[in-house]
């Protein structure tokens, strides 16, 4: 049986955990709060690290050189982090759902998540191109299917 299916989050070891990252990028999208409802939006506009065509983290393993408020998704603070698509495999996981076939552990490329609309490669912008983050809002990135 697969190792997400047997062990729990906090069982985990770095590498798994590591692997259940489907690599959408969604979550290094720059994110808007309405102060009156507290609604969420997402942006097109990505993190100035991240690679907009493949949907990589440049420089991931020394990020928080870079920016230093880049949030590490961890089994301590995965209750927390609620702005996390549906879609992300940690937020599946820690609310009791399975990973989607279109996850890459299950589907074995990321061809499937793309084809799936899952992932911001080529559809997003680096956030320093933009001048009025409010016209960057898009509702894609709350896609979720199983
Ligand atoms: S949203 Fe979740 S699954 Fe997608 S890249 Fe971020 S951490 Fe990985
Ligand atoms: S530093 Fe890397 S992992 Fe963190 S938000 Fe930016 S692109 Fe994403």
């Amino acid at each position: 049986m697969s190792f997400w299916k047997q062990k729990t989050l906090a069982e985990m070891s770095t590498e798994e955990w590591e692997m259940l990252c489907d690599g959408c990028g969604k979550c290094c999208l720059n994110k808007l709060i309405d102060d009156e409802t507290d609604e969420l939006y997402y942006t097109n506009a990505a993190c100035l690290l991240l690679d907009c065509q493949t949907g990589q983290c440049k420089h991931y393993s020394d990020r928080f050189k870079h920016v230093p408020q880049c949030t590490e998704i961890t089994v301590d603070n995965i209750a927390e982090l609620d702005w996390l698509p549906d879609s992300c495999a940690y937020r599946r996981l820690h609310l009791g759902r399975e990973l989607p076939s279109w996850h890459p552990l299950i589907a074995g490329s990321k061809v499937a998540m793309r084809n799936n609309g899952m992932s911001v490669c080529g559809k997003v912008v680096c956030e320093t191109q933009v001048k009025d983050i409010e016209d960057h809002i898009v509702l894609w990135p709350l896609k979720d299917m199983d």
